[in-house]
């Protein structure tokens, strides 16, 4: 299969994925590139006016993978990047991840090719209003729809619920998910990846008998899901040794003090220079000798070169497809890196945003104990099926997740049928 316009190495390490889960469960031939290729996406040239009066032209991108269960859904990236090609990978990764903890959802991603660090407050809303506005054909509550991911915030998702919401002329809450609560975000949403990670870490220790106390931990980008799982680690008793952002690393043996580097990182923006703490390159960082690892960044950083260096024995995947399949092969042969696959690591986050959308359309909202209990049972259960699935089928976990998500999709298809 020829694929188009989507190709890139991210787009061939989803579909490699995907064939060898394929082959595995014996899917049809035929039913393998229906299942595969994204069901439609949109490029959009996105004008804008800048500070200094000049009009820029930025690339938009949104794909949705599958229709068959319900809208699609999926984050919004904006990222210097950003290709089709990614945006693809990453909504078929969301497809798999919402049907392996059973939300009614197809996977889609959407992103622009812009540095949001480069932009001015005022560039950065012109901007996410344009690409809003030329979006709007193919989202809503019950088409597609939009959340945060690598450099969108809770404000950027404000402008896309205010510009849709301008169109149909009356507030549109569900169009979006990780909004602020004010606006109709749920409690819990902002700190849900992060904190589903840091619950996923926990069972993972529970099953290979390792203790909390004492443990360490590095994690390779201090964002969103990196800053919240380091929070709610620290908690249970674990050292955050080393840490890292877009701009370097950060280590200190005897532990990171989170309260100061929070303060610190808030005045500067980023971790490099935190005066209780040696810098570290990126490439150091990840082969550290801790117990876990936790990449909460980009993708492709576990590759064939620092496979077989990694020292943790826990290898916790807070950012989407961080490792390659080469690297993934010398891990499993390896077996002695217990790898929490992607699709289920950082699926607290879009768990929240189901519950989010749920409670924009009821217009009723639950309490913050709600929404957490809500999501560690569904956690657990997604937990409990992967790692029995592999056991049964001698399986990386990986493989498991990827089996039961491809296998819930396959099965809608072939229940709905093929019209005409
Ligand atoms: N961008 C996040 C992800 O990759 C969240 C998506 C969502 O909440 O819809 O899972």
């Amino acid at each position: 299969m020829n694929y188009h316009q989507y190709d890139s190495p991210i787009f061939r390490m989803a579909c490699q994925q995907f064939d060898q889960v394929a082959d595995f469960m014996e899917i049809p031939e035929a039913a393998r590139n229906r299942l595969k290729m994204p069901k439609r996406a949109l490029s959009v040239a996105v004008p804008v006016r800048m500070d200094d009066g000049r009009t820029e032209v930025f690339m938009g991108h949104r794909v949705q993978h599958h229709l068959t269960l319900g809208p699609t859904k999926g984050g919004i990236r904006f990222h210097p990047d950003v290709t089709v090609g990614e945006v693809a990978a990453l909504a078929m990764w969301m497809s798999w991840k919402c049907a392996l903890v059973g939300l009614p959802y197809g996977g889609a991603k959407g992103g622009v090719a812009c540095n949001p660090r480069e932009l001015s407050l005022g560039e950065l809303e012109r901007l996410t209003r344009r690409y809003t506005q030329e979006l709007i054909p193919v989202i809503g509550p019950q088409v597609d729809i939009p959340a945060p991911d690598v450099g969108t915030n809770e404000q950027v998702m404000a402008w896309i619920m205010d510009t849709y919401s301008l169109q149909m002329g009356y507030a549109v809450p569900g169009v979006v998910t990780g909004k602020p609560v004010l606006l109709g975000g749920s409690l819990g949403r902002r700190e849900a990846t992060g904190r589903g990670v840091a619950y996923l870490i926990s069972r993972a220790m529970d099953t290979i008998g390792l203790v909390g106390s004492g443990a360490t931990a590095v994690i390779q980008g201090y964002g969103n899901v990196g800053a919240v799982a380091a929070v709610s680690l620290a908690k249970q008793g674990i050292k955050i040794i080393a840490v890292s952002d877009a701009f370097g690393g950060i280590y200190n043996q005897k532990g990171l003090d989170l309260m100061k580097l929070d303060a610190y990182v808030a005045e500067t923006r980023s971790v490099v220079g935190f005066s209780e703490a040696d810098p570290i390159s990126n490439e150091e960082m990840l082969i550290l000798n801790c117990d876990i690892l936790v990449p909460a960044a980009l993708e492709r950083q576990i590759t064939e070169v620092n496979a077989a260096k990694l020292q943790c024995r826990i290898l916790a995947e807070g950012a989407n497809g961080p490792t390659t399949p080469e690297a993934d092969a010398i891990l499993t042969k390896r077996g002695d890196v217990m790898v929490i696959p992607d699709i289920l690591c950082n699926s607290g986050g879009v768990i929240v945003s189901y519950f989010e959308w749920v409670q924009d359309l009821q217009s009723f909202f639950w309490s913050e104990g709600e929404v957490m209990d809500k999501l560690y049972r569904l956690l657990e259960q997604a937990f409990i099926q992967t790692l029995n699935l592999a056991k049964k089928k001698e399986v990386s976990l990986r493989f498991a997740a990827l089996s039961l998500g491809i296998k819930r999709v396959h099965d809608a298809k072939v229940l709905r049928g093929l019209y005409p």
